[in-house]
């Protein structure tokens, strides 16, 4: 059987298959890989696989109240901090801003505002709560698949670390797989996960490089990534086309110029 049958794949060489994202035809993939070798990596083999990329969540441990309601309100908002409820110190600060740019915090339209924005704060990181552990559980399957294989145009929402607005794009992932492959919608939740935090790209990419290398131990991973700013679109220079990208090269896409090249050309619309 061929490894990927979506319609959409480029097949400029025999050895090579390209998928675009876009296409839908990810998440038949995991499965049909597994039922056609019926093997699925064990639970210990993942965890021992990604044991030096544990990511621990950054919030501080939910401290002991004396008052079962505080408790509750706390835990319903998610985690609670040292000094008391998260959302609630969050919309406190984002009243303070709202404030400090000139606006009244207090009329009609932005009464509920510092706890949207709380809450779509939280969304917006909500990768710190995420480890590979569980994404990528019993996603890892042996497979004697050693062709190139490119997942491109995945969509991708981050936030700059130095200015907290967003930056976007799309990020091409490929990899040379040797006994292992990854089910390819995991592919988006491991750029789901380290882009639903505070970012800067280039080590966005290569979070996702070191992921996939250490979850299945490829030949080689190349990750690509295509992104705009706002904090150049809508401030400082102001270029509104300008994009930036970032690549990291792992294994044969760093050593083999040819293989670099390969992958490269293909992830060209
Ligand atoms: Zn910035």
């Amino acid at each position: 059987m061929s490894f990927l049958n979506g319609e959409s794949y480029l097949q400029p060489s025999p050895k090579v298959y390209v998928q675009d994202f876009d296409s839908g035809a990810m998440d038949g993939m995991s499965s049909g890989v597994a039922s056609a070798n019926g093997s699925i990596a064990s639970d210990n083999d993942v965890k021992k696989d990604f044991g030096a990329l544990r990511v621990s969540v950054k919030h501080p441990p939910y401290q002991a109240s004396t008052d079962d309601d505080d408790e509750r309100a706390a835990i319903a908002a998610g985690n609670s901090s040292p000094g008391g409820n998260k959302l609630e110190d969050m919309a406190k600060a984002y009243r303070t801003v709202i404030s400090h740019v000139g606006e009244d915090a207090n009329r009609q339209g932005l009464l509920k505002t510092p706890e949207r924005a709380a809450k779509a704060m939280l969304f917006f990181t909500k990768g710190y709560e995420e480890n590979l552990d569980d994404i990528l559980n019993e996603a890892v399957f042996d497979e004697d698949h050693d062709e190139m294989v490119i997942v491109r145009d995945i969509e991708m929402f981050s936030l700059c670390e130095h200015h907290l607005v967003p930056f976007m794009g799309k990020v091409h992932i490929g990899y040379l797989p040797t006994k292992k492959v990854l089910g390819l919608s995991k592919l988006a939740r491991v750029v789901e996960m380290f882009s639903r935090r505070l970012q800067v790209q280039e080590r966005l990419t290569k979070q996702i490089a070191v992921a996939i290398s250490q979850a299945i131990q490829p030949a080689g991973v190349a990750v690509v990534i295509e992104a705009s700013h706002m904090c150049m679109v809508m401030r400082g220079v102001q270029k509104i086309n300008a994009t930036t990208s970032t690549s990291c090269m792992l294994g044969v896409f760093r050593d083999d110029p040819k293989t670099r090249e390969e992958f490269l050309t293909l992830i060209k619309k």
